[in-house]
């Protein structure tokens, strides 16, 4: 199967079972904009939750916060937002650096083979120069002037940044703490493309920790560590996953050390978490431009600081199409081929379809009860139309990891058929233990 092939199959499948569609695809369709459908959404609130719950639940030391997409145009000045992005700018694919499309350093035409990327020496990697700011402005209140300009946020951290103050005083943390958040972010890209990968409107998931100066280093290792078990954790193959260390002509100026998670997908390696040591550039920046005090007051050592950041960065959506991806498998059975979308069973959309074997003896009646028994904790699917096995592919599409099948001797023997999506395997299951048996599993 050629790489492009799988995606391709990928995006049609997506498609056609409902995990995500193309926006206002009736008129033609909105460029690098895409929504998700019902089992999208499933899936993504899943890989949402389950970050959330390893950053925020199972931890002493972080707090949640939901900041507001609109923000102070100020914040947008100090985090260099506003100056980095409003003049013609070429990219450099290889080694992402953008530059100004007047920057004598450039060789070559921007945008044909010839031209140089003068950071990483790479030869037809530049982009056409663009005159656009990379964030999406608009108006707040009623006058479309300059005055009232305001953007979309292009990523959620600043709403941590300058909370942070916010967040110390109502949680009683003291530093070393971090402060999490999923939410929407806005780019106008250059260079958006490959499905859900870029897009010009998109979730990341965000923690910023705040350490002691001095200390930054070890918590940068720390967080490395973690985050790489986390996308473990979510079923990924681990030989598909690697990092990328950001090298001295990639790293921002402000930043001590870079680090991403890459992902092999079809269309090659590519980020899809950033593991960054931010020192104190967004602190200082923001005490500078607001003029507030943003230094932390350490009692029991009787010192002040301002704490340095350890940022990571992950993309709800891009980590959902890692995870489908990843998922993504044909194989060959009785001389037809299946379609499996292999999720670990804790991300997968729906945990468990019901499915009377034949619409008669009772067996739909029967199937109701306890598909509405197991929907009190489970999301689950109901379907008694066509041939079992063609219900079971179907299940298989969607990542269902459990088809429970009522059948003749579930009214007498009071079990059902419970058949794994990738073994095939089938057990035969009580419908008192049911419940706790689709529970374990889909835990961890
Ligand atoms: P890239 O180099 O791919 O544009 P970036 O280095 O600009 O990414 P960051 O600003 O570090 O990305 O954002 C952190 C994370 O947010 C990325 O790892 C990615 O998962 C996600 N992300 C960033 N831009 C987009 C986008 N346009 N569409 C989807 N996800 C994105």
């Amino acid at each position: 199967m050629a790489d492009t092939t799988v995606m391709d199959k990928l995006v049609s499948l997506c498609k056609r079972r409902g995990f995500v569609f193309q926006s206002s695809e009736i008129y033609g369709g909105l460029g690098s904009v895409w929504d998700y459908g019902p089992l999208g959404v499933e899936l993504k609130r899943n890989v949402k939750e389950r970050w959330w719950r390893s950053m925020v639940h199972e931890r002493d030391d972080i707090e949640g916060l939901d900041a507001a997409i609109l923000m102070h145009p100020r914040v947008w000045e100090a985090s260099g937002h506003v100056s980095g992005f409003t003049d013609p700018l070429v990219d450099c694919r290889q080694c992402k650096n953008r530059f100004r499309a007047d920057d004598p350093r450039l060789k070559g035409t921007p945008g044909q083979p010839d031209a140089q990327c003068p950071v990483c020496g790479s030869r037809g990697t530049l982009t056409e120069p663009r005159l656009f700011n990379l964030m999406f402005k608009t108006f707040m209140g009623p006058v479309e002037e300059q005055a009232a300009v305001i953007y979309l946020r292009p990523e959620t951290a600043q709403g941590i940044y300058v909370n942070y103050l916010n967040v110390l005083q109502g949680s009683r943390q003291r530093v070393p703490f971090g402060i999490a958040q999923v939410g929407k972010a806005f780019r106008n890209e250059i260079t958006p493309g490959n499905f859900i990968f870029r897009t010009r409107e998109f979730e990341q998931m965000e923690m910023q920790f705040f350490v002691k100066p001095g200390t930054d280093a070890e918590w940068f290792e720390r967080w490395r560590e973690w985050r790489m078990g986390w996308h473990h954790a979510l079923g990924l193959s681990p030989a598909k996953l690697r990092w990328h260390e950001h090298g001295a002509g990639e790293l921002a100026h402000y930043a001590r050390a870079a680090y991403d998670i890459e992902y092999e997908f079809p269309f090659g390696w590519n980020e899809i978490e950033g593991i960054h040591n931010r020192g104190d550039f967004d602190l200082g920046r923001h005490q500078e431009h607001s003029g507030k005090k943003l230094e932390y007051f350490d009692q029991a050592a009787n010192e002040r600081y301002l704490p340095l950041i350890v940022e990571t960065s992950a993309g709800a959506d891009r980590v959902t199409l890692t995870v489908l991806v990843d998922a993504y498998r044909e194989e060959q059975v009785e001389g037809e081929t299946r379609v499996v979308l292999g999720f670990h069973p804790g991300v997968a959309p729906i945990k468990a379809a019901v499915l009377p074997l034949v619409k008669k003896d009772g067996m739909p009646e029967l199937a109701r009860r306890v598909y509405d028994d197991l929907r009190r904790r489970f999301k689950c699917f109901y379907d008694d139309s066509g041939a079992i096995g063609r219900r079971y592919r179907r299940m298989d599409e969607a990542g269902t990891p459990f088809c429970i099948t009522i059948d003749g001797d579930t009214t007498t023997a009071q079990t059902v058929t419970v058949r794994h999506r990738d073994s095939m395997a089938q057990d035969r299951v009580g419908l008192d233990a049911l419940a706790e048996f689709v529970a374990r599993g889909v835990a961890g």
